[in-house]
């Protein structure tokens, strides 16, 4: 079962959710604070997606959430639900180890593309015909259990990174339009911002770079996108 948690504290707003995240061939795990989420993710350990909103009544909000997420597990995919349209949420939430934003007020059409792109990302789908591993070194991608290793070190990557990662060592020295990018790792029928692109690589960058205030792996393409090398 393709399973999603989905945490808000208004019901109204949580029942819509967990309706469409149903109609839509998904199981539902509810939670209305954030231990409660953390607590539902300890029992299900199967779940794949989690929704989080960020505006939470207790002391916890969505962001706090998300870096406890993420402190222990870097494969589920997480999205944010902000009811501000403010970039500055948006990229606090990418930055905290999200990996995608809806804002509120959605549409059904909107919120189950986005889970979907994320759940395909997840693992939900395998790519079969992959080599195990990509090398370039220092860093090595293992395709099988889909992570990432620097100078023989693990890099804690989510699965968009990952993703991200595997289309750059999988065409070094091309360059990328954040378009493409965005087409071939979120997806072509999703409609999200490419705005997304560059936060992603943004975090992707403080994790591979040695400095990454001057990155020499994923370069920018002023005007177009990045590249992986110089
Ligand atoms: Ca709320």
């Amino acid at each position: 079962m393709k399973k999603v948690l989905v945490l808000e504290d208004e019901t109204n707003i949580r029942s819509f959710v967990v309706i469409n995240l149903k109609r839509a061939g998904y199981e539902t795990i509810e939670a209305g604070t954030g231990a409660e989420a953390l607590e539902q993710l300890r029992r299900n350990p199967d779940i794949k997606v989690a929704l989080l909103d960020i505006m939470l009544p207790d002391d916890m909000d969505g962001f706090e959430v998300c870096r406890r997420i993420r402190a222990s597990n870097s494969k589920i995919g997480i999205i944010m639900l902000t009811a501000r349209t403010q970039e500055m949420d948006k990229v606090t939430g990418l930055m905290t180890g999200a990996d995608d934003y809806v804002t509120k007020p959605f549409s059904p059409a909107e919120l189950t593309a986005r889970v979907d792109a994320i759940y395909r990302r997840t693992g939900g789908e395998e790519e079969a015909a992959d080599p195990a591993a990509i090398q370039y070194p220092p860093f090595l991608l293992n395709t099988r259990n889909r992570t990432l290793e620097k100078d023989g070190q693990r890099v804690k990557v989510t699965q968009v990174e990952y993703a991200i990662m595997k289309l750059f060592l999988e065409n070094p020295g091309k360059a990328l339009s954040r378009e493409e990018i965005l087409s071939e790792v979120w997806g072509k029928d999703y409609f999200g911002e490419l705005k997304i692109v560059d936060v992603n690589i943004r975090r992707l960058r403080l994790k591979i770079e040695d400095d990454p205030q001057t990155p020499k792996y994923i370069t920018t393409v002023w005007g177009f996108g990045y590249k992986w090398g110089k």
